[in-house]
């Protein structure tokens, strides 16, 4: 299987990998990677309760434009995604990252 850097950055955080019992998990729409997929990829190596929470992006645009992107197309690894009003590529205030909102552990 691949890997993706930010699963790595995710792991990296988690302390004792083997004392997980859940992971919540908060995933920007703009990060490059769909939510179920990245469920796979963690369950795929480990033996916790995923929960993912997804979070609407925010983008401020030369146009005016403040709010969320429209979403053009999702691949694999890239969303490729534009403002909402005008089609210009904005900048993104939110919805880029995944944070961790809380590890419970056994
Ligand atoms: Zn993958
Ligand atoms: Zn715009």
């Amino acid at each position: 299987m691949h890997e993706h850097s930010f699963i790595e950055a995710i792991l990296k955080d988690v302390n004792n990998r083997d004392d997980v019992k859940e992971i919540v998990l908060e995933v920007g729409e703009l990060v490059g990677i769909e939510t179920r997929h990245l469920r796979e990829h963690i369950l795929g190596r480990f033996n916790w309760v995923v929960e993912i929470i997804d979070k609407d992006s925010k983008v401020k645009c030369e146009c005016g434009f403040e709010g969320r992107a429209r979403v053009v197309e999702r691949l694999h690894d890239i969303v490729i995604f534009e403002c909402a009003q005008c089609g210009w590529v904005p900048e993104v205030l939110e919805g880029k990252d995944i944070k961790i909102l809380k590890i419970i552990y056994n």
